[in-house]
């Protein structure tokens, strides 16, 4: 059993607020961990702690903060092993895709700690004889992260990473339903970086808002549903906190041409399965070409087909369960929706009953064909191994039915015909383009999204810095 109170300025404490208890998702009946709640009064002492330590902090010079970054990352690589089983075990995905997310979050994380080292002021032009005009950086504050439970490092890292090598302090609100991970980064912390620079506070969503709304926040950094996004923006405001959102998506791929069909459709299982299609970043509609209808619909089906369900610590499973039980009626709320508006599930289209875990939040690997544009579960966030596809007889339909929904996170396109691939460049409403291949970004790459997607400096990649650090106009005249 996992235990963890909150870590506030350098030590554990029991929170003051309630208890809560996590649950393998595969076997609900086992509790995970165990945890109590930070009071409001705990969360003040949080942002107090880290005002202190990042006062001192942001004198450091670039070179000593990225060394600090390396030092927590190596201190991250020796507990990989534990940390990814801490992720099948409360989060459920199988530990192959645990074990790659460990190493992802430890790749982003070291391009931080060169960016740090990297320029990011100008110098200007002055209007005035004798003035050197300057554009510079520098550390933002203290940064409140909220992050969700379907990557229970990638997500803290992302933050966590940045924040601190841009001289900030950082205080780390993890999911109530996969808390485990984050609270061994805070270990990390402990034995890597200056006391009071990370701190881990557990509980749920009325945490996180008394978080994001303490006085002494400079920056918030979320990831998450479009609804909390939402509600966080409104707190933000009050403070006029900076803020950088990272919300869901409808992500497509279009299938317009292609000289390899079976890697096309070996991309987009990937990209719909991993995480039991539970990632913003999943593949959810297949916008295909009517000539390409039936193979593509034959070809996912297969290949959702052999899928094997399973328990994540189980080396045979592919696909691991949901989260928990809302989410379980939630994907079968709305594939069910789709089928009674028509849609035909080719497989799949129910909850899955898999032997040996009976009470797991287990769904079938759904292919969905017949599907309209207009339909629920072509608009909608399902968040499951579901996958809707949609045909088209020309592009200018192709592109109406990608952009025609509120979100705007990730795309596809596979075509080696080069108007439509410089087309879906200019056109596709989204913050992540991708040609010939599925929806999996680079750890160099900004990552982010538009419309319903996100608001604010993307995260991953040179962007960030633009959210961690405040611009000065620096004016100096000679004397
Ligand atoms: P989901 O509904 O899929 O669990 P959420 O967006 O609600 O996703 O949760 C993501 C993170 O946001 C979690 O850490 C959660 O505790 C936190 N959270 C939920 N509600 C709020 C809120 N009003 N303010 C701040 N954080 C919140």
């Amino acid at each position: 059993m996992y235990r963890f109170g909150s870590l506030i300025a350098g030590q554990w404490r029991a929170g003051e607020g309630g208890e809560f208890t996590t649950f393998n998702p595969a076997r609900p009946t086992e509790a995970v961990g165990s945890y109590t709640s930070a009071s409001q009064a705990q969360i003040r002492r949080a942002v107090e702690g880290a005002l202190k330590a990042q006062r001192v902090w942001r004198n450091a010079t670039a070179v000593e903060r990225s060394s600090a970054l390396e030092r927590f990352i190596a201190g991250v690589e020796q507990r990989a092993d534990e940390l990814a089983k801490s992720i099948t075990l409360e989060q459920g995905k199988p530990l192959s895709e645990s074990r790659a997310e460990v190493a992802k979050s430890c790749a982003e994380a070291r391009f931080m700690a060169g960016e740090a080292l990297r320029g990011h002021s100008e110098l200007m032009p002055a209007a005035r004889p004798g003035m050197r005009n300057m554009v510079i950086r520098r550390p933002r504050g203290v940064i409140a992260a909220i992050t969700p439970w379907n990557f229970p490092i990638l997500t803290p890292m992302r933050k966590l990473a940045p924040a601190v090598v841009f001289g900030n302090a950082v205080i780390l609100k993890p999911s109530e339903l996969t808390p485990s991970t984050a609270c061994m980064l805070g270990e990390i912390a402990g034995g890597t970086l200056p006391e009071g620079l990370v701190q881990v506070i557990n509980g749920a969503g009325e945490v996180g808002s008394q978080l994001v709304s303490a006085a002494g926040i400079a920056g918030i950094t979320f990831t998450g549903s479009v609804a909390t996004g939402r509600a966080i923006f409104a707190s933000a405001a009050q403070n006029l906190a900076e803020i950088s959102l990272e919300l869901g998506g409808k992500n497509a791929v279009i299938v317009n041409d292609t000289h390899d069909l079976e890697g096309c459709l070996d991309q987009i299982v990937t990209a719909a399965c991993m995480c039991a299609g539970q990632r913003c970043t999943a593949i959810s509609r297949v916008i295909v070409r009517q000539e390409l209808h039936t193979p593509v619909v034959e070809g996912l089906a297969k290949r959702f087909k052999a899928a094997t369900l399973g328990d994540g610590m189980d080396s045979a499973t592919t696909i691991g369960p949901l989260i928990n039980a809302r989410q379980l009626d939630r994907v079968s709320g709305l594939v069910a929706g789709g089928i009674q508006e028509g849609a035909e599930a080719v497989t799949g289209g129910a909850i899955a009953h898999v032997p040996g875990l009976e009470a797991g939040y287990f769904f079938k690997p759904t292919v969905l064909s017949n599907v309209g544009s207009k339909m629920k579960v072509a608009r909608e966030e399902i968040f499951g191994p579901v996958i809707s596809i949609l045909r088209y007889a020309n592009p200018d339909e192709a592109f109406g039915i990608l952009n025609g929904v509120d979100y705007g996170l990730t795309s596809a396109l596979f075509s080696d015909n080069n108007d439509v691939i410089q087309r879906f460049i200019d056109e596709s409403e989204n913050g992540m383009i991708h040609v010939n291949h599925g929806t999996i970004p680079d750890n160099h790459m900004p990552f982010g999204g538009v419309k319903n997607s996100g608001v604010g400096a993307y995260s991953v990649g040179p962007s960030v810095v633009g959210f961690y650090t405040t611009e000065h106009a620096v004016y100096v005249k000679r004397t």
